[in-house]
């Protein structure tokens, strides 16, 4: 049976070396044109300990690529202990492709007629499967800066919500040595360049900000259930039917709320290798195991119905919690739940 992966991100790098130790070969296909500084796709590199025991299953360890910790973040105001760290995507996904025949092209239709199976992975292009059921994607625009402070504390890691208009956030991931991602998205939201000006402005009597390189991107953040559907047959020319399997956020493995996706294409990627190639049993695992990303979806389509006055529901608020919970983030509930108020602002008066 021939396999092909498209994608080298981190689903489809992951996916590869799961199958390869059951014994199941699969060429991978990326052009890594991503036109970015750094050669790979637009990303925060934010990423909370956990991940570690998805990297020693193929022998690599986290204390290579940690970056910076962010054990303490400001979460608008609020400040929390985290698990979460930086980490070096570029290097992790190079070293994750090392030993592995990656084809540097896209995988085209020409190409795409030897396989029986073709793993989509390419992430937001989802290039081969059929439109998600209902697609929601939140646009980004992230800048590496120079931070110097004028003469007080390093600037903090947060994330603050209450900066952007409608459902969104400014996230600032540091890097080490002085250097951060700085950068913001937002759902239906085009201000990014004005955003990050204004943050700046406001914070230009406490540190000096010189960039770095910069970065557009896009998040999947419709969830798993509404990126059904995971699998698709279709017919080759010679009439032999051909298996389209998706992995990752081409499927929608990422957290609603705060776009996070590189722990979830990971886990997304085992789920198919463990299922591999049973294609039902595995749509199951992955609704049951993202079944929190569809409560999560429900709730941003809530907040971004036209005409809606009321802020967000006791659930909403709830889930906002739980997601922080999941994150490691131990916010303390009342605060949160006082804070998340903050929420309903964004919504009613963008
Ligand atoms: C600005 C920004 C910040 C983010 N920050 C974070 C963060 O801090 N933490 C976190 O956990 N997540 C973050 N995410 C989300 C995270 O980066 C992704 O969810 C995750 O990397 C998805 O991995 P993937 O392998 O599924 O897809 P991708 O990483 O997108 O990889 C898909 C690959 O497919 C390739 N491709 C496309 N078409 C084809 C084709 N026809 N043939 C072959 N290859 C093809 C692309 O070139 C690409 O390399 C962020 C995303 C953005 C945009």
């Amino acid at each position: 049976m021939n396999i092909a992966i498209a994608g080298a991100g981190i689903a489809g790098t992951y996916l590869s070396h799961l199958l390869g130790e059951r014994g199941i070969e699969a060429d991978l296909y990326d052009s890594m044109d991503h036109g970015t500084s750094c050669g790979y796709r637009s990303c925060g590199w934010g990423a909370p300990a956990g991940i570690g025991k998805y990297l020693a299953t193929v022998d690599l360890d986290l204390a290579d690529y940690c970056m910076d910790s962010m054990d303490s973040m400001e979460f608008d105001g609020l400040v929390a202990r985290t698990p979460l760290c930086t980490i070096n995507k570029p290097r992790l996904l190079r070293d994750l492709s090392a030993g592995l025949t990656l084809h540097r092209h896209l995988l085209d239709i020409r190409d795409a007629g030897d396989y029986d199976i073709i793993v989509d992975a390419t992430g937001i292009t989802r290039a081969f499967l059929p439109p998600c059921r209902s697609d929601l994607v939140l646009p980004t625009l992230q800048y590496r800066v120079k931070v110097e402070p004028l003469g007080g504390d390093p600037l903090r890691a947060g994330v603050y919500g209450t900066r952007i208009p409608g459902l969104g956030y400014l996230w600032i991931f540091p890097l080490g040595n002085g250097e951060y991602h700085i950068g913001v998205g937002g759902i239906r939201m085009d201000q990014h360049e004005a955003i990050l000006q204004h943050y700046y402005d406001e914070q230009a009597h406490r540190y000096s900000f010189t960039p770095i390189c910069s970065c557009r991107g896009v998040v999947r953040v419709a969830s798993p259930y509404s990126s059904l559907p995971f699998s698709t047959l279709q017919s080759k020319e010679d009439g032999t039917r051909q298996r389209i399997i998706g992995v990752g956020e081409s499927i929608g493995t990422v957290a609603p709320f705060t776009g996070e996706g590189i722990v979830y294409s990971m886990e997304c990627a085992r789920i198919l290798a463990e299922s591999w190639p049973d294609k039902k049993r595995y749509e199951r695992a992955v609704l049951a195991r993202f079944a929190w990303m569809r409560d999560e979806r429900e709730t941003l389509d809530y907040l971004l119905m036209e005409g809606k006055v009321t802020g967000p529901r006791l659930r909403d608020r709830w889930r906002f919690y739980l997601n922080a919970r999941r994150s490691g983030i131990r916010l303390p509930l009342v605060e949160a739940f006082r804070r998340m108020g903050s929420l309903s602002r964004w919504v009613e008066n963008p």
